[in-house]
C-alpha cells in the first residue's frame, strides 16, 4: 500500500480535482483505491457522489474514536475506488484532539488496519497547514503538491517544505515529496507559461512531465458526482488524469525494480 497526500495550503490549487480523478484513473488501471477526505468541506466526498450531508460515520468520528475505520468505509459508485467521507463536523476535530495523545497520529493508525486491502490511499487535504493536514502527513509515505500556473504559485510552498522537513525529522522519517503537478494550465497564456517554466527550473525532477490543462469538463463534473472519466471520459481532462496515474505507476514500477 502506497500513501499519498495530496496538498498545498493555497486553496483552490486543484487537490480535490486531483485526488478525486487520479483515484478514479487509478482505478481505471486495476489499482485497488482508497480516498481519504481530510477536508471539513466534503468537496472530494460530494465529487465522488456520496451526500456528505447524511453521513452517519466520517473521518470526523473516525478520528475522535467514535467509529471504526470499517464502520465508516463507504464505496463511490461513479468512481468505483472506496472513501473515507468527510462533512463539516470534521472542522472541530482539531478542538477535539487537543489533548489527545499521538493526536497528529490517528489516521496512520486507522489505515494500519487496511494495509492488505489497497494499492493506494490517496488524501485531499484542506487548504491549510492545522491538525487536519498534518494528520494525513504523517500517514503518507509522499506528498503530491498540485500548483497552479498563475502569480504566487511559489507562495506558500517554502513553508509546505519547512513543514515537511520537520515532519521528517520528529514525526514521518519516511516522507517525501512524491512531485509537483501544474493544474489548471492554459497554453495559450503567457503567464501560465512563464510560472511553468520557472518550475521546471526549481524542480525538475520532482515535477510531473504530465500538465493538467484548464478543462471546463473537470469543473463540471463534481456538480454530477463524478469523476471526469465517468463523465466526460474522451475530455483533455480525462486523457491528463489518465496520463498522470500512467506516469505515477511507472516512476513507482521502476522504482520497485530499483529496490529488487
Ligand atoms: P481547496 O483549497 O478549496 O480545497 P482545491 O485545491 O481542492 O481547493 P479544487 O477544488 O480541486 O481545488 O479546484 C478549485 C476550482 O477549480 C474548482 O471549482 C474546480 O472545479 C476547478 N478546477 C480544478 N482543476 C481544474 C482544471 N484543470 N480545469 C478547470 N477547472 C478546474
Ligand atoms: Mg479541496
Amino acid at each position: 500500500m502506497r500513501v499519498l497526500a495530496v496538498a498545498n495550503q493555497k486553496g483552490g490549487v486543484g487537490k480535490t480535482t486531483t485526488t478525486v480523478n487520479l483515484a478514479a484513473s487509478l482505478v481505471h488501471f486495476g489499482k485497488r483505491v482508497l480516498l481519504v477526505d481530510l477536508d471539513p468541506q466534503g468537496n472530494a466526498t460530494m465529487g465522488s457522489g456520496i451526500d456528505k450531508a447524511h453521513l452517519k460515520h466520517s473521518v470526523y468520528t473516525l478520528l475522535i474514536d467514535e467509529s471504526t475505520v470499517r464502520q465508516t468505509l463507504q464505496s463511490s459508485e461513479t468512481g468505483k475506488y472506496d472513501l473515507l467521507p468527510a462533512c463539516r463536523d470534521l472542522g472541530g476535530a482539531e478542538v477535539e484532539l487537543v489533548g489527545v495523545e499521538h493526536r497528529e497520529s490517528r489516521l496512520k493508525t486507522a489505515l494500519a488496519e487496511l494495509a492488505t486491502e489497497y494499492d493506494y490511499v490517496l488524501i485531499d487535504c484542506p487548504p491549510a497547514l492545522n491538525l487536519l493536514t498534518l494528520n494525513g502527513l504523517v500517514a503518507a509515505d509522499a506528498v503530491m503538491i498540485p500548483m497552479q500556473c498563475e502569480y504566487y504559485a511559489l507562495e506558500g510552498l517554502t513553508d509546505l517544505v519547512n513543514t515537511l522537513k520537520r515532519i521528517k525529522q520528529s514525526l514521518n522519517r519516511k516522507i517525501e515529496i512524491e512531485g509537483l503537478l501544474r493544474t489548471m494550465f492554459d497554453p495559450r497564456s503567457t503567464l501560465s507559461q512563464q510560472v511553468s517554466d520557472q518550475l521546471v527550473k526549481h524542480f525538475t525532477s520532482k515535477l510531473y512531465h504530465t500538465v493538467i490543462p484548464r478543462n471546463i469538463r473537470l469543473a463540471e463534473a463534481p456538480s454530477y458526482g463524478r469523476p471526469i472519466l465517468a463523465y466526460d471520459k474522451a475530455s483533455k481532462g480525462a486523457q491528463a488524469y489518465l496520463q498522470l496515474a500512467e506516469e505515477l505507476l511507472a516512476r513507482h514500477n521502476a522504482q520497485e525494480v530499483a529496490i529488487a
